[in-house]
């Protein structure tokens, strides 16, 4: 008998101290660097269809992780990319048309603002303006998309933001101030700044690129810009010992479809890929890199049919000029990773990156359904962007 609970004891012991051990294992690494990167416009149909036009997959495919994300606003069921933006880099969705801001116009924490304050390098790199809509979602709190001047003001005081790489050089340069704004920019306010990528002092840790008066060429006009801008601002970002934020936007995936132009679309898609697979492969060398990616909102009512009703013969088709309430997919890659599958309020984003990142969320809001907008006898949204 003396034996038998002696080897109970044993036993249960055994199990106690292997629960203990496994505790330990499932204890999730945290990011110490994030990658969020936003397709404008690019919904599941010009991912898959930029599949099937190339025959080729693209890196959205090697992600473990895949969510669906709903896109609506708080003032509509159709987002533009000012509301989409805000809602991916902030807590709270906000009306159409405004920036980093919520519906009662107060400024909101975004990402970029938090992991700044955690010390984290940052960035941003697109292929628009450098303050369009999306990229401003990140720095600038402003109640209209279209007040790009201030954007920009708030950009170049902006003391959370280490790189930007973009266009809309206009904004600093041709002012209705008339003030140079580059001019302050490098003699008051500690940035570099540059035309090209190639002219970069790789040791400056402060800069933008601004490389077109107003947004970049389309993508078969301006080359590997996307791709080499991300290889260039991780080789600066990198440096920081406590980890880095950057952002970056596949600008042109939503011009291409509000203009109907496939061509253009597989060329911005692919060219977007081709940045999501440096972040990628960097994050897969890393260990410590989470890669999210997703979008603002579908663009163009994109669907690939037979014109004719057979089921062959697939043909790009395109039922709006405009944007469409399609929800989006969301990828993610690295640690942390697992967040980010379910169905998901853009709201959500930035709460698990925080999560991801070990961070404490600050003020995530559960109020997401009283904010989303009825979908009952609201069809007539109509987003310009
Ligand atoms: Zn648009």
């Amino acid at each position: 008998m003396k034996k038998n609970y002696l080897f109970l004891f044993i036993i249960f012991g055994l199990l106690l101290s292997s629960c203990g051990t496994k505790e330990k294992v499932a204890e999730r690494p945290k990011a110490v660097n994030v990658i969020y990167m936003i397709g404008d416009g690019m919904a599941l149909p010009q991912v898959f269809g930029t599949m099937l036009a190339t025959g080729e997959e693209l890196a959205f495919s090697q992600f473990p992780y895949i969510g669906v994300v709903d896109t609506r606003s708080a003032s509509n069921d159709i987002t533009d990319s000012a509301a989409g933006g805000t809602a991916l880099a902030c807590d709270k969705k906000t009306k159409n048309g405004m920036v980093g801001m919520d519906v009662d116009t107060l400024p909101m924490p975004t990402i970029l603002d938090v992991l700044a304050d955690e010390g984290k390098a940052t960035g941003i790199v697109v292929t628009c303006y450098a303050g369009h809509a999306t990229p401003a979602d990140f720095f600038a709190k402003v109640p209209k998309r279209s007040m790009y001047e201030d954007i920009a003001m708030q950009m170049a005081e902006s003391d959370k933001l280490n790189v930007m790489i973009g266009g809309g050089r206009k904004h600093f340069n041709q002012r209705k101030d008339s003030l140079d704004l580059i001019q302050r920019m490098e003699n008051e306010l500690g940035w570099k700044v540059y035309d090209t990528l190639a002219d970069i002092d790789t040791a400056c840790t402060k800069y933008a690129v601004l490389a077109a008066d107003g947004h970049m060429p389309i993508a078969s006009e301006r080359g590997n810009f996307l791709p080499e801008g991300v290889k260039t601002a991780l080789k600066t970002l990198s440096q920081d010992k406590d980890g880095f934020f950057l952002m970056v936007e596949g600008s042109q995936i939503d011009f291409a479809c509000h203009a109907h132009d496939s061509v253009y679309m597989v060329d911005e898609t692919v060219d977007f890929s081709n940045a999501v697979q440096v972040a990628l492969d960097f994050a897969k060398a890393d260990g410590n890199t989470l890669v999210v990616v997703t979008a603002d909102h579908e663009t163009g009512g994109l669907t690939m049919i037979d014109p004719k009703g057979h089921y062959s013969n697939v043909s790009f088709n395109y039922s709006t000029g405009s944007h469409t309430c399609l929800p989006v997919m969301i990828y993610a890659y690295g640690p942390g990773a697992e967040l980010f599958t379910g169905w998901m309020q853009n709201n959500e984003v930035k709460g698990k990156i925080l999560k991801a990142c070990g961070i404490e969320p600050q003020t995530v809001a559960n109020d997401s359904e009283q904010t989303i907008a009825p979908v009952v006898g609201n069809f007539d949204s109509n987003p310009s962007n």
